[in-house]
C-alpha cells in the first residue's frame, strides 16, 4: 500500500514510521509512506503556507496553491482517495478502516491553523474525524488513521486470525485477556482459560464478548445480528446481571 502524508510538519512522524507494526510493515515492503510538504512550494521569501482569512477574523488559514501542489505531487505518486482530516469529517471507525485497508493507497492531508481554503475541497474526497474535539493540527489525526488501516493490510501482523474476535468485529468488543502468572496479588485467571478445552473456552470468550459489550457499548448490540447461541448466551448474561443487582438489592 502506497500512503501520502501532506504535512507542513513531516518531522512528526518520525517516531510513527520508526516503530512497531509501521517500521516493520515498510521494512517488509508492505507499506511505502510519501510525504509532501506544501512549504516546499511556497515561492516567497518567507516560505508562506499560510494566509489571513478573508472577512477578518481570528487565526491563519492553509493557502490554496500551495496545498493543492503538494497534493497533486502526491497524487502522482500514490492512488486512491485524497482524504482531508478534520474535525467536520466522517467519524472514523473500524469499518471505514477496513474499507481503506482494501484500496492500493490514500492521501492524508492534514490541516493546521484554522483549516484548509475551502476550495481546497475541490480536490479532497473525504473528510475523516477521529472525534468530537478540535486538535491543534491533522498529523495526530492522520496517525491514527494510518496505523488502524495498515494493521488492517493482509501480511502486517503475524497471527491475522487476532483480527477476528477483535473488539468492533461482529460488532462486540474483545473478551478479556490474561497472561502468565495465572496467579497474581490475590486474582487469579478464570479456570476455564487454563483447562485445555477449546469448546469451553470459545463458549467462555464469546459470552464476555456479549457482556462486555452489554455493559460497556450497549449501543453496539442494536445493529447486530445475534446468532442462536449468542442469543441463549445473551440470555444467560442478563439473568446473571439481573440475579446480582437482586442480590445486591438494587
Ligand atoms: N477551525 C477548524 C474548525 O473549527 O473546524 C479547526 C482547525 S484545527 C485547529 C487545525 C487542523 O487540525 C484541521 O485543519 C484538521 O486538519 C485537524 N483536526 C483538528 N481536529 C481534528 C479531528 N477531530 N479529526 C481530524 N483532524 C482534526
Amino acid at each position: 500500500m502506497n500512503v501520502g502524508i501532506i504535512t507542513i510538519f513531516p518531522e512528526y512522524f518520525e517516531g510513527v514510521v520508526k516503530t512497531g507494526m509501521i517500521r516493520k510493515a515498510i521494512e517488509n515492503n508492505l507499506l511505502d509512506i510519501v510525504f509532501e510538504n506544501p512549504r516546499n512550494y511556497a515561492t516567497d521569501r518567507y516560505k508562506s503556507v499560510d494566509d489571513y482569512p478573508y472577512g477578518g477574523g481570528s487565526g491563519m488559514v492553509m493557502k490554496y496553491d500551495t496545498l493543492k501542489q503538494a497534493i497533486e505531487n502526491a497524487r502522482a505518486k500514490v492512488s486512491g482517495p485524497v482524504i482531508y482530516m478534520s474535525p467536520q469529517g466522517t467519524p472514523f471507525h473500524q469499518a471505514y478502516a477496513k474499507d481503506l485497508a482494501k484500496e492500493e493507497g490514500f492521501i492524508l492531508v492534514c490541516g493546521r491553523y484554522e483549516g484548509i481554503d475551502e476550495r481546497l475541497m475541490s480536490i479532497v474526497d473525504e473528510e475523516i474525524s477521529i472525534g468530537d474535539y478540535v486538535l491543534s493540527g491533522g498529523e495526530p489525526a492522520a496517525a491514527v488513521v494510518l496505523d488502524a488501516v495498515v494493521r488492517l493490510i493482509p501480511g502486517v501482523l503475524g497471527d491475522e486470525n487476532s483480527l477476528s474476535e477483535e473488539s468492533f468485529e461482529h460488532n462486540l468488543l474483545e473478551y478479556p485477556q490474561y497472561t502468565r502468572p495465572s496467579h497474581v496479588d490475590g486474582m487469579d485467571v478464570p479456570d476455564v482459560l487454563l483447562s485445555g478445552h477449546h469448546g469451553n473456552i470459545a463458549r467462555w470468550r464469546l459470552k464476555e464478548r456479549l457482556k462486555r459489550t452489554l455493559v460497556k457499548r450497549p449501543d453496539m448490540l442494536k445493529d447486530i445480528h445475534l446468532s442462536q447461541e449468542e442469543k441463549e448466551l445473551l440470555a444467560e448474561v442478563k439473568k446473571e446481571i439481573l440475579e446480582t443487582l437482586s442480590m445486591l438489592g438494587v
